[in-house]
């Protein structure tokens, strides 16, 4: 009896299968299939890594990287051009015969460490997740906040620029082309996110000034979330957001724009807990909350 959790990625699929402390007894990854293959893919995977682990496989969640209904649809997913309006759910509950949940990538990510990680036990969360991309998942009273259809959280595409720099989603200026990987990279001229913060460790003056200017980015979508769901943690998490350097610019950065802390008390800024694994380990748990 194990539940299992997967975290479908743009390049590759992560799988972990999760012991009831919230340990990963085991872990699988495969490059991402394409098209509706995906579907066999995580129903393979799903299977292997339960006789990995000599158990059967109790129940699955799978962390799909796009718009994600509450049905388990997954209406569009950017990196994945040839999944558009795919029934995953339905196709991998009568192909494995086991409770399937599947949700957006970030929500599960920030379900993992609201349940496990830094937001544990707080019922007003954000979770950020900067990488290439951003992901948000809301915690809002102590639930996850999905929204009528179970899109919300599509906060990456918030306009803090009118008229700004395109955006795949089709329109300009969205946080996620000021406050992602890809975005410090071209305001780095090329320089890689990695390397930005190395250099800044490295009291690079210029490194220094690019990061400030990025922070100040991170920061003001920040605070448009903050007057949004008034959260107690805001948790940065992500290949990029999980570095300790990144949270000190952005807490400078939120200190500089948020109102003085008698009018307005600032909410604590935490980086994640849980690694690259946080969005397989988050899937699994929403898999296993279906059957307690
Ligand atoms: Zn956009």
């Amino acid at each position: 009896m194990v539940a299992i959790g997967i975290d479908v990625g743009g390049t590759k699929c992560l799988a972990v299968a999760l012991a009831n402390d919230g340990s990963i007894l085991d872990s699988l990854t495969l490059p991402t299939a394409t098209g509706v293959g995906i579907v066999e893919e995580v129903a393979d995977l799903c299977t292997a890594l339960a006789s990995r682990v000599g158990k059967a496989a109790t129940s699955l969640g799978v962390g799909m990287p796009g718009t994600v209904s509450h049905d388990g649809v997954v209406y569009l997913a950017p990196h994945l051009p040839e999944v558009r309006q795919l029934p995953m759910h339905a196709l991998l509950s009568s192909q494995l015969g086991i409770p399937v949940v599947v949700d957006n990538d970030a929500t599960c990510a920030g379900v993992a460490e609201w349940r496990n990680g830094a937001a544990r036990n707080c019922d007003n969360a954000l979770v950020i997740t900067i990488g290439t991309g951003i992901g948000v998942a809301l915690i809002a009273n102590g639930k996850v906040l999905r929204g009528h259809h179970g899109f919300a959280g599509e906060s990456g595409h918030h306009i803090v620029m009118h008229g700004g720099e395109e955006c795949p989603c089709g329109r300009r200026g969205c946080w996620e082309q000021y406050a992602s990987g890809s975005a410090l990279r071209r305001m780095a001229n090329g320089v890689s996110g990695e390397e930005v913060l190395l250099r800044v460790v490295q009291e690079d003056k210029e490194a220094k000034r690019v990061l400030e200017e990025f922070a100040s980015w991170v920061a003001l979508g920040l605070f448009n979330l903050v007057n949004t769901l008034d959260p107690q943690v805001i948790v940065l998490g992500g290949g990029l957001g999980s570095s300790g350097v990144l949270r000190h610019f952005v807490a400078d950065a939120l200190h500089k724009q948020m109102p003085p802390s008698d009018l307005r008390p600032a909410p604590l800024l935490l980086t994640a807990q849980l690694g690259p694994e946080a969005g397989a380990i988050g899937a699994a748990v929403l898999g296993k909350e279906v059957i307690e």
